[in-house]
């Protein structure tokens, strides 16, 4: 008879480096060919887990579910799934969190959500359904024996005040159950060593993985950077701004950069890493294989 896997929670619990990936639910079935595509490459790299994001609303967030299910199902992978409040009342997501537990799924990412449309605009919470990403993280816990992961920010959430604030929800977010953290892209390591100082000075000992996004063409990246509020450093949005008609020159120098952060994140003792793959494998996997070729045990040892 196999072994029983460990949990996502007993692997973090004895500090052991997690690498891990995060896709998309396609809106086509070309994306999704390209997706599963892209699973399998990954898959051969053996990760400790990936993640699939939770959509704005209607079908996608289906798919994002069913997603979920089939990589249980079809692949070695550990599957997180991404869940947020955005639009759901309590008996909703309890229903989703009951589906997620039928279908074997033990690993959920619990997040408040975004207001769809416009990620800054006023947040509605359902009059029936959680404010804030705590609720929900408390939903899980009380629902089954879910590893729960939550939402950290390097240069703070952009509705959040002040770091003060900023610091004592993200510890009541963890001290209401949260196993681990993945952060918000950031490009520049200090803020991800800042926010760890911080959550430590507050008696906080999540482990918060750095979400690595590979910056590989410069009007997406700027995109993606304004959209999360995460400062593009000035000499690399002007290496990518010049080579922005050589895309593979691009892509070098994403390749580059991001390899460079995750050597430096892993020296300073970060619990593991999480690649933005945007369903696509290249940039995540070579940056991956440049930080641990032929999988040598570096990254897999305790942090
Ligand atoms: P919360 O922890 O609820 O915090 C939101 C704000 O409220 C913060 O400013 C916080 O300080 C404040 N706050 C918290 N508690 C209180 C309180 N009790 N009183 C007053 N203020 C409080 N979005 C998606 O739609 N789908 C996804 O799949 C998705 N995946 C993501 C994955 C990662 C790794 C990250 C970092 C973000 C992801 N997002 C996703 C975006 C995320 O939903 C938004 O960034 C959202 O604004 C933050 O949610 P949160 O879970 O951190 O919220």
């Amino acid at each position: 008879m196999p072994r029983p896997r460990r949990s996502l929670r007993e692997i973090l619990a004895a500090g052991e480096r997690t690498f891990s990936f995060e896709f998309f639910p396609p809106k086509s079935d070309a994306g999704e060919r390209k997706l599963w595509r892209t699973i399998r490459r990954v898959e051969a790299l053996a990760p400790t887990f990936v993640s699939v994001t939770y959509g704005a609303g209607g079908s996608s967030r289906d798919r994002t579910v069913s997603i979920t299910e089939r990589i249980l199902a079809e692949t070695t992978l550990r599957p997180v799934a991404h869940l947020t409040a955005v639009g759901h009342s309590t008996a909703e997501l309890r229903r989703i969190v009951g589906r997620f537990a039928d279908a074997g799924i033990q690993d959920v990412l619990a997040l408040r959500g975004d207001p769809p449309g416009d990620p800054r605009g006023e947040w509605v919470p359902h009059p029936e359904g959680p404010r804030y990403a705590a609720e929900l993280v408390r939903l899980l816990k009380s629902a089954g024996s879910f590893t729960v992961g939550v939402a950290a920010f390097p240069e703070r959430h952009p509705r959040s005040p002040d770091w003060e604030s900023d610091i004592r929800h993200f510890v009541a977010k963890c001290r209401a159950g949260a196993d681990f953290a993945v952060t918000q892209m950031f490009f520049r390591v200090e803020d991800y060593l800042r926010l760890r100082d911080r959550v430590a000075a507050a008696g906080c000992d999540t482990p918060i993985i750095p979400e690595i996004m590979p910056a590989t063409g410069f009007d997406q990246i700027r995109r993606f950077a304004e959209l999360s509020n995460a400062t593009f450093p000035a000499d690399l949005a002007r290496r990518l701004e010049a080579a922005r008609d050589r895309p593979e020159d691009g892509h070098r120098i994403g390749v580059e950069h991001a390899t460079a952060m995750g050597a430096r994140l892993l020296a300073e003792g970060a619990p593991g890493l999480h690649y933005i793959t945007l369903n696509s494998s290249s940039a995540a996997v070579e940056i991956h294989r440049n930080l641990v070729p032929g999988r040598t045990p570096s990254l897999l040892t305790a942090a």
